[in-house]
């Protein structure tokens, strides 16, 4: 539990037993993922005896399953993907795939409303599990669950990347997810961090130029050098610094499309500067179930080395030396690792 202030907590609880339409996940893998430490850093929001397990990308095997669950929906001994979010189940966002929207009710959400998955078991709806792939890993299905996938629903939002130069703003595991997915997808990307050591991880991911923005006095001219002068067809920005978030608007050419995924940014533009440029803007929360899908049936088909975004692995025990780690954004993704029950 995040107790407020960057301060962990390790607490028992009792084995989750499932109800009606519930299965119990035996967690294997539980990603860290870069929106945690939003949580993490903020005073504690809720009393100490309301807070949720943390942990929003989970992956293990179903270890139980409730009554009123049909064989083909889930059964002991699969291993699994989560979605993490579960609402209605039936009005039109929930059957787009999209529970986080859910227009019916307060939409359930590992870590805010249900506990999450750094823990030796998750409770949840059996609908919310997608089957793990037999060629990808915990950890690999941990990532798609949330950064990973963060980044092909951003990538999904921008359309056709195919052939086209693409700056991806941060290379924290949303960034170095979607310089690795917008590569195999065809597109020519720019990494920009200000950590010479998370550039490095993206040239081995597939970028094809990286720059610290940094160590250079004016970004656009630069990102300009590398395109033919043009400017870059795309941009994302998942830092979430406004900074960064307003060098996305100044790096993309005429007919740019820029998709802001970072939280925390804000941005502004002057509309008789800006509009003559023809500029697109989108947001992006997350994703579908369906993309969910689709972003594991990818990279296993591109043999993507989603693993290799993790560079630590740990113990839940270890969880305070964990995010004191991940706090400092140095490095690659972080994952609690646990054995099998
Ligand atoms: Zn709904
Ligand atoms: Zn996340």
């Amino acid at each position: 539990m995040f107790t407020g202030n960057r301060s962990i907590e390790v607490r028992e609880f009792a084995d989750p037993a499932p109800g009606p339409g519930e299965v119990v996940v035996g967690i294997r893998a539980s990603g860290m993922c870069g929106s945690d430490l939003h949580t993490y850093r903020a005073a504690a929001a809720a009393p100490s005896s309301d807070l949720m397990v943390q942990g929003h990308e989970p992956c293990g095997d179903i270890v139980a399953v409730g009554s009123a669950v049909p064989s083909h929906v889930a059964n002991v001994g699969d291993r699994v993907m989560i979605h993490h979010y579960w609402g209605c189940g039936t009005c039109p966002d929930c059957r787009s795939g999209w529970p986080q929207m859910c227009s019916q009710m307060e939409p359930r959400v590992a870590t805010l409303n249900e506990h999450g998955a750094h823990a030796e078991y998750m409770k949840l709806p059996a609908i919310q599990t997608l089957p793990l792939h037999e060629k990808l890993t915990y950890k690999a299905g941990a990532a798609i669950g949330c950064g990973t996938g963060t980044a092909w629903g951003a990538l999904e939002r921008l359309g056709d990347v195919g052939g086209k130069t693409l700056v991806v703003f941060g290379q924290g595991p949303v960034g170095l997810s979607t310089t690795m997915l917008a590569t195999a997808l065809g597109a020519s990307v720019i990494a920009v961090d200000i950590s010479d050591g998370r550039l490095d991880i993206a040239t081995s991911l597939g970028a094809q130029s990286v720059v610290n923005s940094s160590q250079v006095s004016d970004l656009r001219e630069v990102i300009r050098d590398l395109t033919g002068g043009r400017g870059a067809d795309l941009a994302v920005e998942t830092s979430g610094a406004t900074p960064a978030a307003r060098q996305a608007l100044d790096v993309v050419a005429n007919w740019g499309v820029i998709c802001f995924v970072g939280i925390g940014a804000d941005v502004f533009f002057n509309t008789k500067d800006t509009l003559r440029r023809q500029l697109t803007l989108r947001t992006s929360w997350t994703l579908s179930t369906v993309q969910q899908i689709r972003c594991a049936e990818f990279v296993v088909r591109e043999s993507l080395p989603v693993d290799d975004l993790f560079s630590h692995s740990w113990a839940l025990d270890d969880a305070a030396a964990a995010y004191s780690w991940f706090d400092s954004q140095s490095d690659g993704k972080g994952v609690f690792e646990l054995p099998p029950r």
